[in-house]
């Protein structure tokens, strides 16, 4: 089974889609934990997106699609995935699907997962407390938001009429989404 995960920031996509892969045996691929190795590990890539990275931006599509790009002609996509994280916006939807059709990899289902704005702030508050990581600061988060409500939630729309869109209730404790998500893609 091939999926991509799509939600805000703080939804819980990632934990869910660990889980997810956990259970399934899917490969979890999420662009944020690449990104971040690269960035840790201070490879050209890393040093390329670090900036974006902080301000809360998108990293720059040619920069992301080429690193997808490998993954998909590496193969590793090849035995059923969850993508979380990518694409994030309609060229990077666009430029998975030409990779897919040359590559002959089908994608089965995309998954939102629904979080209202005041419950998402609230997470990612708590989050940057928790876990201090320099991009979910108040003023970056906000800009985060507002970046994927420009850039990324178009690729609603655009998967909705490729009619793979499954909505999943994002709001509850963790166990209760995992338990929606697992009935979704059973
Ligand atoms: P979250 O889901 O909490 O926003 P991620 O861990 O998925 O965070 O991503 C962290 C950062 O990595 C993003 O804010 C962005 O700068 C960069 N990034 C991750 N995936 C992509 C992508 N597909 N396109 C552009 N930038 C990306």
């Amino acid at each position: 089974m091939n999926l991509v995960f799509l939600g805000p920031p703080g939804s819980g996509k990632g934990t869910q889609a660990i889980r997810l892969a956990e259970k399934s045996g899917l490969v979890h691929l999420s662009t944020g934990d690449m990104l971040r190795a690269a960035v840790s590990g201070k490879t050209e890539l890393g040093q390329k997106a670090e900036g974006y990275m902080t301000r809360g931006e998108l990293v720059p599509d040619e920069l992301i699609i080429a690193m997808i790009e490998e993954l998909v002609k590496a193969g590793r996509l090849d035995g059923g995935f969850i993508l979380d994280g990518f694409p994030r916006t309609i060229p990077q939807a666009e430029a998975l699907k030409d990779m897919f059709a040359k590559h002959g990899t089908r994608l089965d289902m995309t998954i939102l997962i629904q979080v209202a704005d005041e419950e998402i702030h609230a997470r990612l508050r708590k989050r940057a407390d928790i876990e201090g990581r320099s991009d979910d600061n108040d003023e970056v988060v906000r800009h985060r938001l507002e970046v994927y409500r420009e850039q990324t939630a178009p690729i609603v729309e655009f998967y909705e009429k490729e009619g793979i869109l499954t909505e999943i209730e994002g709001e509850g404790t963790p166990d209760e989404v995992f338990e929606r998500l697992v009935t979704a893609t059973a």
